[in-house]
């Protein structure tokens, strides 16, 4: 399998590293410090039609596949987590639910928008009591005989891109029944944002990922109608594995970028800053330091784009994305803190690039799945079970 890029990948390559480093760098560290949602920036990332990379032209996507996706989020995530992970979530988590299993109507209303940028969507899966036995979700619908509609109560929560003035959707799972033996039978509905009975709360305080929205939501009674049900009932839980099996590659191409930014930043770093008479970048701990780094974003981007391609030819994915998912946030957290030491007493100084990839790369090992999650999943593959 040859792992470099196309002419066309190349040139995304290049628009997207072109835009990370003229319009993000110079502006998302005040957003990050504000706490603050970076529209201007989304926006342009809309018009550039980075929201719609992966979708069909039919429905206003760029008809791309997944491997431009990792391309675009690798080149954000080399300057900013928060940006890369509101792009992820709105492609893999907001959108591809809708283009997998949505129904014409549903597609035909809700992709061009979500392409275009003009609304973001999200998927609400983890709930209080659970993120990782997801089958234990609490969240319930129930149909209302006399109207049809469903009757939604439940909470959710870390739930990303949920709370801002352009989030248009949630696609929650809940239980909407038992199988004969007891079993729940979990479902994904639609919700479009301002429904009554649906309220969203306050952003959390967060240790990184400042600049994205990330909201607990509250279910109270929400009716939708019953044309609002997302592919069959009953095949939520196949539906978001599959999510998030996709979703993990993304990840792993976010986390690449991260680590290639730590390194990045620490070649520059070592080249500018002096101590005992010579350049840091000079002595042999800091070369070895930043050769490691290297060795490992490399290693980690060819682990990426290796599930990318499996995904994109249609054949299994899901050992080698959590393979890549797991590979790629250790190093993105090993990577994040050298870069951290190689710039002394300013890598803990926020306005220093690496502080924040500091802080962004924790939750890369516990998003979408946690490492302990992708090792589950690798050793399943294995044929190891019980
Ligand atoms: C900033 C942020 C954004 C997020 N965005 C979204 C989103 O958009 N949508 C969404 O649905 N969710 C989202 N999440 C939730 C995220 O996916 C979960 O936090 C994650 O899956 C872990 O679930 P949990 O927090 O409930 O941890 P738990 O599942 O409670 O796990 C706690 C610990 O126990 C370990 N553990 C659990 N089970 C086992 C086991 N069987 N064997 C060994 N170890 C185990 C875990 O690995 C972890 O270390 C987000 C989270 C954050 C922090």
């Amino acid at each position: 399998m040859d792992h470099r890029l196309s002419s066309e990948h190349e040139e995304l390559r290049r628009t997207v590293e072109e835009f990370a480093h003229d319009v993000v760098a110079p502006k998302i560290g005040d957003f990050y410090e504000r706490h603050e949602f970076p529209y201007e920036i989304v926006r342009e990332m809309g018009r550039m039609g980075l929201f719609g990379l992966p979708f069909p032209e039919e429905y206003g996507g760029m008809g791309g596949d997944y491997l431009a996706l990792g391309i675009a989020l690798e080149e954000l995530a080399r300057v900013d987590s928060s940006v890369a992970i509101t792009l992820e979530a709105g492609v893999s988590l907001g959108a591809m639910p809708l283009h997998l299993f949505g129904t014409e109507e549903q597609k035909a209303e809700w992709l061009p928008r979500l392409c275009s940028g003009e609304v973001l969507g999200a998927f609400g899966l983890t709930e209080p009591d659970g993120g990782s036995d997801a089958g234990a979700t609490r969240t319930t619908a129930r149909v209302d005989e006399a109207t049809g509609e469903w009757v939604i109560n439940g909470t959710k929560c870390f739930i990303t891109n949920s709370g801002t003035d352009i989030t248009g959707l949630v696609t929650v799972t809940a239980v909407t029944g038992r199988s004969p033996e007891g079993k729940p039978q979990i479902s994904s509905i639609i919700v479009p944002s301002g429904t009554p009975g649906f309220t969203v709360a306050a952003p959390y305080s967060k240790v990184g990922w400042n600049a994205s929205d990330t909201r607990e939501l509250h279910f109270d009674d929400v009716r939708v109608p019953a044309a609002n049900l997302l592919g069959e009932q009953g095949r939520g839980f196949a539906q978001f594995l599959r999510i998030l099996d996709e979703g993990r590659i993304a990840i792993a191409a976010l986390a690449t970028g991260l680590a290639q930014g730590c390194v990045d930043e620490s070649v520059k770093y070592a080249k500018e800053r002096h101590a005992f008479g010579r350049n840091i970048g000079s002595y042999q701990a800091i070369q070895f330091k930043i050769a490691d780094m290297e060795m490992k974003a490399h290693t980690s981007r060819l682990a990426w784009r290796d599930a990318a391609s499996r995904l994109v030819s249609g054949e299994p994915f899901k050992k080698e994305a959590a393979l890549a998912k797991l590979y790629s946030s250790t190093i993105a957290v090993d990577n994040a803190r050298e870069a951290t030491q190689i710039h002394g007493g300013y890598g803990f100084m926020n306005e220093y690039p690496v502080a924040r990839m500091w802080r962004d790369s924790k939750i890369l090992e516990i998003g979408e799945g946690t490492s302990e999650v992708q090792r589950m999943l690798i050793a399943r593959e294995l044929g190891l079970t019980g």
